[in-house]
């Protein structure tokens, strides 16, 4: 009977297998996952993720700790001057003007909305960072 050698292979046994040697974090609970495998679930959470350099799936990067200051600046920016313009438009209706004040409202709480959850973000990888650097200390 022949077995196909290569086919574990394709799957990069190498890498999968082998144990981080330094410090990389969950992106979901900021668990140190070193000494564990490239690439599997966290044993905190239970998230899946990919410590492999090129591909960092739901691992914690310092660089990405940024408040989401201009979600903020535009969605508040839209949401105002949307909002200021609708009862203008209303009485009397102006077709031209109401579409632009309510287009103008709906991408100003999109932005709102991603805002905060970029804001629920930012507050966790900064959690996560915090701890990290207490594990530094030790
Ligand atoms: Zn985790």
């Amino acid at each position: 009977m022949m077995m196909d050698s290569n086919f574990a292979h394709t799957t990069d046994p190498m890498l999968s297998e082998q144990q981080l040697k330094y410090s990389v974090y969950c992106a979901t609970c900021g668990y140190n996952l070193r000494h564990a495998s490239y690439v599997g679930r966290c044993p905190e959470c239970g998230s899946d993720y990919n410590a492999r350099p090129l591909k960092l799936e739901n691992i914690f990067v310092e660089g990405a700790l940024r408040f989401p200051s201009s979600e903020v600046f535009i969605g508040l920016f839209c949401t105002l001057i949307g909002g200021w313009l609708v009862p203008g438009a209303i009485n009397p209706v102006s077709f031209l003007m109401l579409p632009i004040a309510v287009i103008m409202v709906l991408i100003g709480l999109a932005h709102l909305v991603t805002a905060y959850r970029r804001f629920i973000k930012y507050l966790r990888y900064r959690s996560i960072l915090k701890r990290s650097q207490e594990e530094k200390d030790d």
